[in-house]
């Protein structure tokens, strides 16, 4: 539910669009391959069609949001697919299928993806609300913001055991929120930057009014532990934008903006990280060994991730709200700032609460070898070890 037009232009879809059309089909192949980056790394970009199954999203006057979530986002990674090398795309739903709010994020997370996508249609009391916007995990500085929030997040009230699966959060009311204001997302950067590309294809390249970056609190963000957005496409409730929304063109453009604004951010992440290893591999070797130092070679060990980074940072108590104990872990093309090292599990969690108040985003890793293990297979190998004895 929004109200208030930031830009009330009418957009009407002529000949020059279908031209506009057919270029920005043609151009993503071209200059994908136009970029020098030998880019090597395998990446995950989790795709989540918004609703599914019995749960059909907004309505308007002659479709469902299901429908149109389904389409942009099958269009999307097929783009991702072809377009962007050593990209593999998973997708929440593949079909009209009900996936619950709870499992989304968690498919995202059992792939340690680079990337969490949702994708959605807007609604408005009013017929004359157009536009797209795109979220990313914070507090609402309005109304209109927390109320888009409540709607995508009230899907969860579908579930009979919604209130013990979603740990007594209420979507319908404003105080659950607070939550949300309290965190301080790791990746709340990386996402900003994500949604900020995404909206400039639509801005630019498609000519849809631009609602913005935003923030509020999205269950499906919350949960993630990667940079994530939420894409309000546009809205169901004007008969004109859902014409867009449905048309093959409409769905087409708005996927390949978001196709556009992911091969964007991974070219600037790769074009930073190898001036980053070009810079590190002459003067920096210090600070990895001192780092590795902390970690014994072949245990697990348990650690407090507080910020990640795709550049490297110098290990010093001022660059980590004063803490000492500090560990740098390097994954796939981030650095990943952890701290303590803990043998036992709950020492760990314990650490973490005594850290809240820091850094209020920060959870619990395990670590092997310098690298990070899947908490739960962490645990189940801690517990055989552990029979063993
Ligand atoms: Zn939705």
């Amino acid at each position: 539910m929004c109200t208030g037009i930031k830009n009330g232009k009418d957009h009407t879809f002529n000949i020059c669009n279908t031209i506009l059309f057919f270029l920005f089909i043609i151009i993503p192949t071209v200059s994908s391959s136009a970029n020098g980056i030998n880019n090597e790394k395998n990446r995950v970009i989790v795709i989540d069609p918004g609703h599914g199954g019995r749960d059909p999203g907004a309505l308007g006057s002659m479709s469902r949001e299901k429908d149109i979530t389904l389409a942009i986002a099958l269009k999307t990674g097929e783009y991702i697919q072809q377009n962007i090398k050593n990209v593999t795309v998973i997708y929440t739903r593949k079909d009209d299928s009900y996936v619950d709010l709870y499992d989304r994020p968690k498919i995202a997370n059992k792939a340690n993806a680079d990337l969490f996508i949702s994708i959605h249609a807007n609604w408005a009391d009013s017929k004359k609300v157009v536009g797209a916007e795109t979220y990313v995990m914070g507090h609402a500085k309005d109304q209109a913001n927390l109320e888009v929030a409540m709607n995508e997040n009230s899907v969860m009230l579908l579930e009979d055991d919604y209130s013990t699966k979603y740990e007594g959060f209420d979507p319908k009311s404003s105080e659950s929120y607070i939550m949300f204001s309290l965190t301080q997302k790791v990746f709340q950067e990386q996402s900003t930057d994500l949604a900020t590309k995404i909206q400039q294809q639509f801005r630019e390249r498609v000519n849809r009014n631009d609602r913005d970056v935003k923030q509020a609190g999205f269950w499906v963000l919350y949960h993630t532990k990667m940079p994530s957005v939420l894409v309000e496409t546009g809205f169901i409730t004007s008969p004109e934008e859902e014409k867009y929304l449905n048309s093959k063109e409409g769905q087409d453009y708005l996927a390949s903006s978001i196709f556009r604004a992911c091969k964007d951010y991974f070219n600037e992440i790769d074009s930073k990280s190898s001036i980053a290893s070009a810079r590190n591999d002459n003067s920096d070797q210090k600070t990895d060994t001192m780092a590795n130092v902390r970690l014994r070679s072949s245990d697990i060990y348990f650690m407090v991730q507080v910020t990640t980074s795709i550049s490297r940072t110098e290990i010093k108590p001022e660059n980590f709200s004063g803490l000492k104990d500090i560990s740098e872990i390097q994954a796939n093309d981030r650095f990943k700032y952890a701290a303590g090292s803990f043998e036992d599990y709950s020492e760990a969690v314990s650490y973490r609460k005594k850290i809240e108040a820091v850094y209020p985003d920060a959870f619990v890793i395990a670590v092997k070898d310098n690298k990070i293990l899947p908490l739960q297979q962490a645990l189940e190998q801690k517990r055989k070890t552990q029979k063993d004895y």
